[in-house]
């Protein structure tokens, strides 16, 4: 069977359309106004992301990748230095470790929340441990509290990897409430296209409180330059393009209802998949609110990649996130892991990420949640 047109997994030719007059008014006015490099689009784009996540400092830059790189080397460290992080994540995450030569140390993930084990964590630091990066997996937060307790207590940076969670709250014991994001010393977040908030072509940023931080950053991301063709650190060359930048000003004036359609979509399917013994839907932290970048079902009676092919046959994409845990991965392998990490092996057999966009209806919904019940019954 085929759906015309045929069911996508992110809709971003509709999102555009809804929005197309104040994308059009802004397109054209930042290609007619010649500025393509640092044009005043991204300072005004970084203000008013600052504003949205109530964070000191946001820097622009040319994609997510780029993001962690840069945070890494604004922090200093030295090759061989251990930095943390999941072995269940995109691999950008552990390649930029590699890349400036510092030592990726991968540990396990919850296994329902999908994120850093705090406990893990902890068990792993070492004399050479510098940093931990916490990945907010499908979009809600690694339990950023006692995360930032260990950190603090063995003086470790943290770097949040939060292209998935924009938007997403922390809530901490007190009550406090933070955008994942601004919690750890640097957040990273990416404007790929798919993504909560995404751009026409790539696009990242950083976020900090710190000052010191901040202006480090930006020197790195700009040639290690503060003042022109004076370069006082090695640095890179990240930018974030005028275009994209007026592109996402526009888009984040509708981040908050985007991110309440995605909730809604996510509690429908909760509804949708009742009464599946073989279907774990979603668990949803207390202490934080899930953006729902990505809604990741587990399979958990050995099915899933038939179910995938029942979903294909039946027109219905379906993605796997993430196929291969870090640690399987060629690149990643010479390195000794002990005897691997048993939940991010499992889950990466059992996950399965359906449809999720805000533009998800409820019709379409129901086709895909009566396939799966149908699958199974
Ligand atoms: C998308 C993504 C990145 C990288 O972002 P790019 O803009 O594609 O470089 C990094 N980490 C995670 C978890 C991601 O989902």
């Amino acid at each position: 069977m085929a759906f015309n047109p045929p069911i996508p997994m992110v809709d971003l030719k509709t999102q555009h359309g809804r929005i197309r007059s104040e994308l059009d008014k802004a397109l054209l006015a930042s290609a007619h106004a010649g500025r393509f490099i640092n044009g005043p689009e991204v300072a005004v784009f970084a203000a008013e992301l600052a504003d949205y996540l109530q964070v000191e400092h946001v820097i622009p830059c040319a994609n997510g990748t780029d993001a962690l790189q840069i945070a890494l080397m604004a922090l200093g460290l030295k090759p061989g230095d251990e930095v943390i992080t999941a072995s269940f994540t995109y691999v950008a995450t552990a390649e930029v470790i590699a890349l400036l030569q510092l030592k990726p140390v991968l540990v396990d993930v919850h296994p329902d929340h999908f994120t850093l084990d705090v406990d893990q964590v902890a068990a792993a630091i070492t004399s050479r441990s510098k940093a931990i990066i916490p990945v907010h997996l499908y979009g809600q937060g690694a339990d950023m509290e006692p995360l930032m307790a260990l950190a603090d207590k063995h003086g470790l940076f943290v770097v949040e990897d939060n292209a998935q969670a924009l938007g997403a709250d922390y809530q901490f014991s007190s009550g406090i409430q933070a955008k994942l994001g601004t919690v750890g010393h640097i957040g990273c977040t990416s404007f790929f296209p798919s993504k909560n908030l995404g751009c026409m072509g790539d696009g990242g940023a950083l976020f900090t409180r710190d000052q010191a931080l901040a202006d480090r950053i930006a020197m790195i991301a700009n040639h290690g330059q503060s003042v022109k063709y004076q370069h006082d650190v090695v640095g890179c060359n990240s930018r974030l393009d005028s275009i994209q930048a007026a592109v996402l000003q526009v888009k984040l004036k509708h981040l908050p209802a985007w991110t309440l359609a995605r909730q809604q979509v996510a509690d429908r399917y909760d509804v949708g998949l009742t009464g599946l013994d073989q279907v774990a839907v979603p668990a949803r932290i207390t202490q934080g609110s899930h953006v729902f970048h990505q809604y990741t079902i587990k399979v958990l009676d050995g099915q899933r990649n038939a179910l995938k092919q029942c979903l294909a046959d039946a027109g219905i994409p379906s993605m796997i996130y993430y196929p291969i845990p870090l640690h399987k991965q060629k690149a990643y392998a010479s390195v000794d892991y002990g005897a691997g990490f048993p939940i991010s092996e499992q889950l990466s057999e059992v996950v399965l990420s359906l449809p999720m966009h805000p533009e998800l209806d409820e019709s379409t919904q129901h086709i895909i949640t009566q396939t799966i019940q149908n699958f199974f019954s």
